[in-house]
């Protein structure tokens, strides 16, 4: 376990999120008090967290909060925010003929759809950390490179700027650094090509769900929580100008599309107001446990 600075911008001046560390097992949150990106600061190494999303997520995920099966597509909330994910991004880039890059492919639900008659994707290639993963993967015929994208990227130089879309669905708030997957998806894609992020991470907007179905004790695999701003943060420092992002305030999913520029122009980015992200986790925790914890209905 190390402390790390703001994935986004560097800054070692972070502060604590008070309620936290009651939904997280006494595991610390941070926000950092210079952009506002919020994040679990005190976390594993990159290989810790790796062998975790490889080989200990379905084990980790039966003993929280999150699901009473195991994780896969097929369950019918995965599948419906990969449907709306698919849709807003096909709307803004048209997925068809193009080579899309999935960073973090799980099983390939969204690739082998993305392929179908429906969208029409020229070529699918999978980035995925899970060996078994990847055996499901191979048995659906999509390509396929086990591990994760950064490495990737240092092993593929005959890819680098050759995807017409990288997609990060629901990944990029598991990974070690958000910011070096950003970098990842800005190497992979071609001049002009997009990349798109989407996200079950939603701060400072109405609260969709209690603050336990948000935050857990798996915080080693969730490190990293998006608003939009600091998520056009990353896209911003990344080198993608931001093109497209939904209607995110009365849905559950956050979906940006940024299109790659080539990094000669700083492209400016806002984050937040620390104090505003403090007070608003402090007003999630209230109603939280108002509406769900004292006596309040139990979903
Ligand atoms: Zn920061």
């Amino acid at each position: 376990m190390e402390l790390y600075p703001c994935d986004l911008c560097g800054s070692d001046d972070l502060a604590e999120i008070a309620c936290a560390p009651t939904y997280m097992a006494g595991r610390p949150l941070h926000v950092c008090n210079s952009c506002g990106m919020v994040q679990v600061a005190f976390r594993k190494t990159p290989e810790e967290v790796k062998t975790a999303w490889a080989d200990e997520m379905y084990r980790v995920d039966e003993k929280t909060r999150l699901s009473d099966a195991t994780y896969t597509a097929r369950m019918p909330a995965v599948h419906a925010r990969q449907t709306f994910a698919m849709d807003f991004i096909d709307e803004a880039v048209s997925f068809r003929g193009k080579s899309v890059c999935d960073l973090g492919a799980g099983e390939g639900d969204f690739l082998e759809v993305l392929r179908g008659d429906d969208y029409g994707a020229g070529e699918v290639f999978a980035v995925e950390p899970s060996a078994a993963n990847c055996r499901m993967l191979d048995e659906r015929n999509i390509p396929n490179f086990l591990g994760i994208a950064e490495e990737y990227v240092d092993q593929a130089q005959d890819r680098l700027g050759t995807f017409d879309v990288v997609t990060i669905i629901w990944t990029l708030e598991n990974c070690h650094s958000a910011s070096d997957v950003m970098d990842a998806a800005w190497r992979l894609c071609k001049p002009g090509g997009r990349v798109a992020v989407a996200t079950g991470s939603r701060i400072l907007v109405p609260f969709k769900k209690p603050l336990q179905y948000y935050i857990g004790p798996n915080a080693d695999v969730h490190p990293h929580h998006f608003s939009a701003k600091t998520l056009a943060g990353h896209m911003a420092q990344a080198g993608f100008r931001m093109t497209d992002v939904n209607r995110f305030i009365d849905s559950d999913y956050l979906v940006m599309v940024g299109e790659k520029t080539d990094r000669t122009a700083p492209i400016s980015w806002e984050g937040d107001n620390a104090t505003a992200v403090l007070g608003f986790f402090e007003r999630w925790d209230k109603e939280t446990q108002g509406f769900y914890m004292a006596d309040g209905p139990t979903p």
